[in-house]
């Protein structure tokens, strides 16, 4: 053996490849999401992950700039063994990228809107799937746009305790008002649309069904589960994951925190329910570091996602 192979594997972001595990000592070594490969070249990608550190739209705390880091430092235990559900190793299966974050300009909220929709656009041309860590929930906005530019009208499941129907004008930036905004474009398919763990009263459901909070509870996972799965079909979806549809106990790095939501076992047992559905891309947001205590609400947030990107990978296989 060479002097350079005797030594332990580190830094797999950037001295490893797109494919397989990585073996990181947990508490150390680049940090990227998953221990993925860092890169702007997305060529050949099946998937890619990026970070929107954008929190300029809130209207309550801020911190969600600080999102994408917390969420990758906790994804550091997920670095390649198999993993839990599905007890595979989805980079096995999957030519996956950690694209790094969106350049925004500084000072100016319609370039921070186009910069997101251009540079989803530029991966989404790759054909990867893109999935992205917020970052406030109004990113989810030229997300949108960019994926429904590739795919099409899109059926929209949204996590939430908030339905995000409120009203900041035609045009308006605004992390409780994307969904009025999105379905005013015409991009989301509000038939086949889904609000799950929704615990405030908006002003209009803009035609999307709703399975509110205490519904939920009453339903239970399975029931939950079926529900959204009758409602979104066969057809093409989009996953917006607001991590604050879980109950603070679970979350409370967030900025508008409402109690009485999910636990975080009830979010990841229903979204792996529905895991066979037409998921084109996914985001989980409102992410604020500031706010978590012990990256409680972190560890739930790069739990979404590797769910996520675990059924992605049993889709790649089959
Ligand atoms: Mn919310
Ligand atoms: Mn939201």
């Amino acid at each position: 053996m060479t002097e350079a192979s005797d030594k332990p594997p580190i830094d797999h972001a950037f001295t490893g490849d797109r494919r397989g595990g990585a073996a990181d000592p947990t508490y150390a070594g680049a940090l990227s999401f998953m221990r993925r490969r860092y890169g702007k070249d997305v060529a050949g990608s099946d998937l890619v992950i990026w970070g929107v550190p954008f929190d300029l739209s809130v209207t309550n705390r801020p911190g969600t700039r600080f999102g994408p880091q917390a969420i990758r430092r906790a994804s550091a235990i997920f670095d390649g063994d198999p993993q839990y559900p599905s007890g595979i190793d989805p980079f096995a299966r999957l030519a996956a990228v950690d694209y790094g974050d969106c350049a925004l300009p500084r000072g100016d909220l319609g370039a921070c809107a186009r910069a997101i929709e251009t540079e989803a656009a530029g991966i989404l041309a790759s054909g990867a799937h893109l999935v992205t860590l917020g970052g406030d929930h109004f990113i989810t906005l030229p997300l949108l746009r960019a994926h429904v530019a590739r795919h099409g009208k899109l059926a929209l499941i949204q996590f939430d305790a908030h339905q995000d129907t409120w009203d900041d004008g035609p045009g308006g930036i605004g992390h409780g008002s994307f969904v009025l905004e999105a379905v005013r474009e015409g991009l989301i398919d509000v038939e086949r649309s889904v609000q799950v763990g929704i615990r405030t009263v908006a002003p209009r459901d803009c035609g999307i069904a709703v399975i509110d909070a205490y519904e939920a509870q009453e339903l239970g996972v399975a029931g939950t589960a079926r529900r959204i799965r009758e409602r979104v079909g066969e057809g093409a979806a989009y996953l917006t994951f607001d991590i604050d549809a879980l109950d603070p106990a679970f979350a409370p790095g967030t900025g508008t925190p409402v109690s009485g939501g999910f636990t975080a076992d009830q979010a990841l047992r229903i979204l792996w329910a529905i895991r066979d559905l037409d998921i084109r891309g996914m985001d989980v947001v409102e992410v604020s570091p500031p706010y978590d205590h012990a990256d409680i609400t972190a560890v739930a947030a790069s739990s979404i996602a590797q769910h996520h990107i675990q059924a992605l990978a049993l889709k790649k296989a089959g």
